[in-house]
């Protein structure tokens, strides 16, 4: 560590931005690892562009959490898109990174973004507008992110998505939170048509392997992924390609094996 930039107890967590040798400037809430300047594309990217490029047009998106902005700036990457809803319900994180993160925040000031402090739980609950996409960007399901992995909030998520919807929701290592997985891509199959897993590695999460789990009223993230349109829009990635989309949902035999009655299509 070289040093420590901001560090600030709000209401709900512990916020520290500090500046490290490998891996450059970090964000830590509750001491964990959020986001780093190093590694953060794969994360953003992976979590972005698998549902973008499935659903056929994407214009407006929800993005649950993710107040560091590294998640609106790849959903910015997308010409179609009109709006972005952020809800963070904590400040001092967006705060903390448009100060010392501008690689991930400079993007929250974009005409096409709204920022909205508030707990994803109430807005959701009680949102009159339709969304194409909604991108659950969490932190683990402890203090005010347990409902994000509950029932009642994916019951929200699924009226507010359009009739074309798809979730993607941060899920956690198969390596360590099986029974998360499990737990949470159950509550998407009793209430999504269509149920997907798909993993990425990373350098700073623990156990390298973590997935993103999908949810969709009918779209399928192989069949209908338009790679075309990854062409056309010359994303400008460093991890995500058409072969990493479709390689990802390749599963290992242990997670074939423990969602094998919870999933849908191709990986069923
Ligand atoms: N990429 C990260 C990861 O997987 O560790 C997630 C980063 S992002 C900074 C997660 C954000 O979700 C945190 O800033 C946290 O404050 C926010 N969050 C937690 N619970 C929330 C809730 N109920 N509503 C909205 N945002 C929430």
């Amino acid at each position: 560590v070289r040093q420590t930039l901001f560090s600030e107890q709000s209401e709900f967590q512990h916020v520290d931005v500090i500046e490290t040798v490998p891996f450059g400037r970090m964000l830590l809430n509750d001491g964990l690892v959020m986001v780093t300047e190093r590694d953060e594309h794969i994360y953003h990217e992976m979590m972005v562009h698998v549902p973008l490029l499935t659903h056929p047009n994407p214009r407006k998106v929800l993005v649950i959490g993710g107040g560091d902005g590294g998640t609106v700036r790849e959903v910015l990457k997308h010409s179609s898109v009109e709006k972005v809803h952020l809800v963070e319900i904590d400040e001092a994180v967006v705060r903390a990174c448009r100060l010392h993160i501008p690689q991930t925040a400079a993007c929250l000031d974009d005409e096409r973004v709204v920022v909205n402090i508030e707990d994803g739980v109430s807005f959701t609950a009680k949102s009159k507008e339709k969304f194409d996409v909604v991108l659950v960007d969490s932190t683990d399901p402890i203090g005010p992110a347990t409902p994000l992995f509950g029932e009642d909030f994916y019951s929200s998520v699924y009226t507010c998505l359009n009739d074309e919807g798809i979730v993607v929701a941060q899920g956690e290592s198969a390596f360590y939170e099986g029974e998360m997985q499990s737990k949470i891509l159950t509550i998407l199959a009793s209430q999504f048509a269509a149920t997907y897993i798909y993993n990425y590695t990373n350098m700073t999460y623990p156990g390298s392997l973590w997935s993103f789990v999908v949810g969709t009223k009918g779209l399928c993230p192989l069949r209908d992924f338009d790679e075309r349109r990854f062409s056309r829009l010359s994303l400008n990635t460093r991890y995500y390609n058409p072969s990493i989309h479709r390689a990802s949902f390749a599963l290992p035999e242990f997670m074939r094996d423990k969602f094998d009655s919870l999933l849908t299509g191709i990986q069923a």
